[in-house]
């Protein structure tokens, strides 16, 4: 007989979180902080938020079949058979991180944990993928990286994964140190360091040292993959050396520079179908495999895939070959094809965000397409958010890879933008406007048939209005 194990019983949620039950235990499938996501089964925990505080949907949540709700207030509204589902703690955000941490301690799988100025979410994903050829896998939802976000992820996973994948995020010193100690990772991963939320930090120098704090929860004999191509490899190579000295370093490169020295490396990477062929090698042995996505930064990721493998002793052969069938995820590259009288376009959606690492990547990406396809190179950007004092350099400073690109035209959206705009070749100039939905026009009387059209900006620019134009004209 096949007995399948609850995620949760109320009475193990209780007592994780020090809470206290009035009704009958009850199986739990699942947890959710939003009512719209419950699905019958779950525990809702009701969080107060900046905007929201979560008991008000309480009801809301129990309509949708929750199964118990974890919560530090009861609504006065509330029907009286729903007090047999509540469990009672002080403070919700703390009980949503004991969950967490009751998660993890139960654990009998590996955990892997990815942080990083740009490509968490891309790199976790296809890291899951890769190790869903060795075993079962859980994965963080989403963005799902921060302070609740983590806690949520853990007190999700199931006891008897093989593996989990967790996002880890910060906007400032001291956040990752605290998911790392929850998640207490077996292998550490940081993609790069590069300018993001420099607002709140006074140099790079200073992000690197903030992801350095991913090394702080790992466990004992754990492993720290680090990006030999990224400026801040030293930096953090240093931090593990001297503060964990128990802790391994894989390294991965894709340079040829870094390649010389890094046990996880580039050999060659050719454009393949619509993605890209990589003959690479992980301690000196050969891997060849087919990333299912193109643009040389998924290559990057998709080295550091391989160093999570060697960093958990896995042969590595299984996991790369998973990673032909790995797509972008939404806005992060995603391609659309219009359909035109003349030809059609190509768009590359890249809405998701942006900060100068990305906003490169992006456009090597569109000059990528726009070679293969044959056309011209028309790129549409929105404002580099978050980026502080250095906002306006860092805008002007995306000159030089445009101009590297080819770029036929460039339209810029917003009043960092325009100090992009001001630099450009005035051949280059497409129009500026300082929003999307004001620049969109433009764009859709600028682009002509066989275009490759790259959208980016940061998500407050909401750039996916741009998208939504062009289809609209299709
Ligand atoms: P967030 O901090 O918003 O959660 P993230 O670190 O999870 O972001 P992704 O969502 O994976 O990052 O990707 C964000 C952007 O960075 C996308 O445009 C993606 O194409 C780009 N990107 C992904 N990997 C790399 C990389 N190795 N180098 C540069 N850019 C990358
Ligand atoms: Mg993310």
């Amino acid at each position: 007989m096949n007995v399948t194990r609850p995620l949760w019983t109320i009475e193990a949620v209780a007592t994780a979180t020090g809470g206290s039950v009035s009704g009958v235990d009850a199986a739990i499938s699942g947890v959710a902080i939003d009512s719209r996501e419950v699905r019958p089964g779950d525990l809702f925990v009701a969080l107060l938020g900046d905007s929201n505080d979560g008991h008000d949907y309480l009801a809301a949540a129990l309509a949708n079949g929750a199964a118990a709700a974890l919560v530090h207030r009861v609504p006065e509204d509330l029907p009286a058979d729903a007090a047999a589902r509540l469990i009672r703690v002080g403070d919700t955000m703390a009980a949503l991180q004991a969950l967490g941490a009751a998660a993890r301690a139960r654990f009998g799988g590996r955990v892997v944990a990815v942080t990083g100025s740009v490509g968490k979410t891309g790199t976790r994903g296809a890291i899951a993928r890769a190790l869903g050829a060795y075993g079962v896998v859980h994965q963080s939802l989403r963005s799902f990286n921060n302070h609740w976000g983590v806690p949520l992820s853990l007190a999700r996973m199931p006891a008897d994964a093989d593996y989990a994948v967790l996002e880890l995020g910060m906007n400032h010193p001291g956040e990752i140190d605290a998911l790392s100690r929850l998640a207490r990772p077996h292998v550490a991963l940081v993609t790069k360091v590069a300018p993001a939320h420099l607002g709140n930090f006074r140099n790079e120098e200073e992000i690197a040292d903030a992801k350095a704090e991913i090394f702080n929860g790992l466990e004992a004999d754990g492993v720290a993959v680090l990006n030999r191509d990224n400026r801040h490899f030293d930096r953090l190579a240093a931090a593990v050396l001297l503060g964990h000295p128990a802790t391994r370093i894989v390294d991965f490169a894709a340079s040829r520079h870094g390649a010389q020295r890094a046990m996880i490396r580039l050999i060659k990477a050719t454009p393949a179908g619509g993605g890209t062929a990589v003959a690479a090698e992980v301690a000196g042995r050969p891997v060849d495999f087919v990333i299912g996505v193109p643009g040389a930064h998924w290559v990057e990721n998709a080295l550091a895939v391989l160093g999570v493998l060697h960093g958990l002793g896995l042969e590595p052969g299984p996991g790369a070959a998973a990673l032909a069938a790995l797509e972008a995820p939404e806005g992060r590259g995603t391609q659309i094809r219009m359909p035109t009288a003349g030809g059609g376009l190509l768009v590359i959606d890249e809405t998701y965000n942006a900060n100068p690492e990305s906003m490169r990547a992006a456009i090597a990406l569109g000059a990528d397409l726009a070679r293969a396809e044959g056309g011209r190179l028309v790129v549409v950007l929105g404002d580099m958010l978050e980026l502080g004092d250095h906002a306006e350099r860092l805008h002007r400073e995306l000159t030089a890879p445009l101009v590297d690109a080819g770029v036929a035209v460039v339209y810029t959206a917003g009043p960092a933008m325009v100090h992009l705009h001001d630099g450009l070749d005035p051949d280059r100039r497409g129009g500026h406007a300082d929003t999307a939905e004001d620049l969109a026009p433009a764009v859709v009387r600028g682009v002509a048939p066989g275009d490759v059209v790259l959208v980016k900006g940061s998500r407050g620019m909401r750039m996916e209005r741009v998208i939504a134009a062009l289809k609209a004209a299709g």
